[in-house]
C-alpha cells in the first residue's frame, strides 16, 4: 500500500560504502554526497547509512551523536553482532554511521575480498535493521554497488515482514568490475541466507562461486548505472564483467542516469584552494597564473605558453594507462607539460616516476592522494586525459570542463555521453575524442589538440568558455532519480 500523498517528501534511504568527505577513495564518494544533497532541494527527504569506519577523520567523529544500539544475528550459525548506530547532520542530509569495532576498526574501507565479504554482509543487514530500529521508514532504498548488493536481498526476504520491508529498492551499479565474490560455503555461512537463494538465477556464477552484486541486481526493483551508454555496454561481452547475461535477462528494470557534480564544491569562482578564482568571462587572464603557480609548485619550467597536459586518477587499467605508457614517449616534445596525480598499481606508478626522471621540469608524477592539488591541477592543466578502456561515468571530465580544461577523451560510458567532439569544421565540441581503444588513435587526438592550443588559439578558448558554461550540476539527474523514486513508491 501506498504510505504517502502525492504532496509528501518520497523518504529515501542511501546505502553505500563511501561518502565524501567522511571516506572517499572515488567517483562512488562524490555521488554519495552530492546526490543526496541535490535530492534535498527537491523536496525530498534523504538518510545516507555507511559504515562507520576507524578512517573517518576525527573533527567528523566529534559531529556524532549516539543513536542507539542493538545486538543482531547474521551468520548461517546465528552469531550475534554489536550494531551502533552514530548520526551526523550536514546541511539537511541526515548520516547514519553503521558502528561495530569487529569489522570497521581497521583502517582502509576495502582490504580484500575476504575480509570485505564479511564486513558489507553485516552491513546490508545492519542498516536494514537500523531503518527499522529507528523507526524511519523509507519509500525507497537506494543501494550503491556491490558493498550493498545484498540489501535488496534481505528486503525481500528477511526483512519482508517486517516495517522496511515495505520499501522499493534501486541497485546503482558505479563500477560493473567490482562484484563482491567467494566461495558459496563462505557467502553462505556471512549472509545466513537460505539454501534455494544459491542458484543460478541469484548468487551462483558458472564458476560456481557466489556473487552479492548479481543476487542484488536479480532481487532490486530497478537497477540503474551512472550513464545511459554504459547502461548498454554492460549487456555485452567486452564490458559485461561476466555478467551481462545477467543483465540482459533483466533489462527491462535497468536504466542509465547520467551523474553529475556537486557544482558548489567545485566551483572556480570561488575555490579558496586556486591561485586566482575565476568564471567564464576571466578564464583566459587567470588560467594562466594557475598554470604557472602550479608549474612552480610542482618543479616543473614556469612558462605559461607550454601545453599542460593533467591525469588525476585511480592508477588501474581502467582508465586507460596502458595507452598512455605506449605512446608516453611519442606524446612528448619541448611544447608540452604532463602532470600525474593518482595511487594505484605499482607498475603504473613506477612508469610515471619514470618519466618523470627522463623528462625533468617537463613532467610530474605526484603518486599521492591529495584533495587540494586536484582542484590546483584541474584550474591550472590546459586539457586533461582520460582515456579509459570502460569509463561507467567518469567525474573528472565533468570537473575538467567546469573549470575550463578541455577533456581528451575514448568515446565510452559516461565520456561517451558528456563529452562532445571537437568539430574542426565548425569549432563546436567539448572535447577531443576517439573511439576504438587504440594507441594510435589516442596520439592522433592528443596531437591534434596540441595543435588546436597552439596554432589556433581561438578556437581552442571557445572551447574553453563553452566547457564552462555547461551545466554538469546534479539538478537534471536528480530530477531523473526522484521521478523513478516516485514512480516505484506509487
Ligand atoms: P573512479 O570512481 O573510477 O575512481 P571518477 O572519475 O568517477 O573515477 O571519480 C574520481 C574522483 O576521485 C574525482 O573526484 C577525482 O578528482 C578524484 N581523484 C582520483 N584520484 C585522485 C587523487 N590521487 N587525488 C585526489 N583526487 C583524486
Amino acid at each position: 500500500m501506498a504510505k504517502n500523498n502525492h504532496s509528501d517528501p518520497v523518504r529515501v534511504a542511501f546505502i553505500g560504502s563511501e561518502c565524501y568527505p567522511f571516506v572517499k577513495t572515488g567517483g562512488l564518494g562524490d555521488v554519495m554526497y552530492a546526490l543526496p544533497r541535490a535530492l534535498l532541494r527537491q523536496n525530498c527527504q534523504v538518510r545516507v547509512l555507511m559504515p562507520c569506519y576507524a578512517c573517518i577523520p576525527e573533527k567528523y567523529k566529534k559531529q556524532m551523536v549516539h543513536r542507539g544500539s542493538f545486538m543482531m544475528d547474521l551468520t548461517q550459525d546465528g552469531r550475534e553482532f554489536f550494531v551502533g548506530i552514530m548520526e551526523a547532520e550536514m546541511d539537511g542530509v541526515i548520516y547514519d554511521f553503521i558502528e561495530n569495532r569487529e569489522f570497521y576498526d581497521w583502517g582502509n574501507p576495502y582490504t580484500g575480498l575476504w575480509e570485505d565479504i564479511p564486513k558489507y554482509c553485516f552491513f546490508s543487514k545492519a542498516a536494514l535493521a537500523a531503518l527499522n530500529y529507528l523507526e524511519w521508514e523509507p519509500d525507497v532504498i537506494h543501494c550503491h554497488d556491490w558493498q550493498a548488493g545484498l540489501v535488496p536481498v534481505y528486503l525481500r526476504t528477511l526483512f519482508a515482514p517486517t516495517p522496511v520491508g515495505r520499501a522499493k529498492s534501486i541497485l546503482t551499479i558505479h563500477n560493473l568490475r567490482f562484484q563482491g565474490m567467494c566461495s558459496i560455503s563462505h557467502m553462505k555461512y556471512w549472509t545466513g541466507l537460505p539454501d534455494y537463494l544459491f542458484n543460478y538465477d541469484v548468487f551462483l556464477t558458472g564458476d560456481n562461486e557466489a556473487n552479492m552484486f548479481k543476487a542484488g541486481l536479480a532481487y532490486a526493483d530497478r537497477v540503474t548505472t551512472v550513464s545511459a551508454t554504459y547502461a548498454q555496454e554492460i549487456q555485452t561481452d567486452f564490458y559485461g564483467e561476466r555478467l551481462n547475461a545477467h543483465l540482459w535477462y533483466h533489462r527491462a528494470k535497468l536504466s542509465g542516469i547520467v551523474n553529475g557534480i556537486d557544482v558548489d564544491l567545485w566551483n572556480s569562482r570561488t575555490d579558496k584552494l586556486l591561485t586566482a578564482d575565476y568564471s567564464e568571462k576571466d578564464v583566459l587572464e587567470k588560467k594562466p597564473v594557475n598554470k604557472e603557480a602550479l608549474q612552480e609548485r610542482l618543479g616543473l619550467k614556469v612558462d605559461r605558453s607550454k601545453y599542460m597536459l593533467g591525469l588525476i586518477s585511480r592508477l588501474t587499467d581502467q582508465k586507460g594507462l596502458d595507452l598512455i605508457n605506449a605512446i608516453f614517449t611519442r606524446m612528448m616534445d619541448d611544447d608540452t607539460q604532463v602532470v600525474i596525480l593518482g595511487t594505484g598499481d605499482p607498475r603504473y606508478e613506477a612508469a610515471f616516476r619514470h618519466y618523470e626522471s627522463v623528462y625533468p621540469g617537463q613532467v610530474c608524477a605526484y603518486i599521492r592522494y591529495d584533495e587540494s592539488l586536484a582542484h590546483q591541477i584541474y584550474a591550472g592543466a590546459d586539457a586533461l586525459l582520460v582515456p579509459s578502456l570502460f569509463e561507467p561515468c567518469g567525474l573528472t571530465q565533468l570537473i575538467a570542463m567546469r573549470y575550463g580544461t578541455v577533456p581528451v577523451v575514448r568515446e565510452t560510458g559516461g565520456l561517451k555521453d558528456t563529452v562532445a567532439k571537437y568539430d574542426p569544421d565548425t569549432g563546436d565540441g567539448n572535447g577531443f575524442t576517439f573511439d576504438d581503444y587504440s594507441a594510435d588513435l589516442l596520439l592522433d587526438t592528443v596531437k591534434l589538440s596540441r595543435k588546436v592550443y597552439l596554432q589556433d588559439r581561438d578556437a581552442w578558448d571557445r572551447i574553453v568558455v563553452r566547457d564552462m558554461g555547461k551545466d554538469v550540476s546534479w539538478e537534471h539527474s536528480a530530477r531523473e532519480y526522484l521521478d523513478l523514486y516516485k514512480a516505484l513508491a506509487e
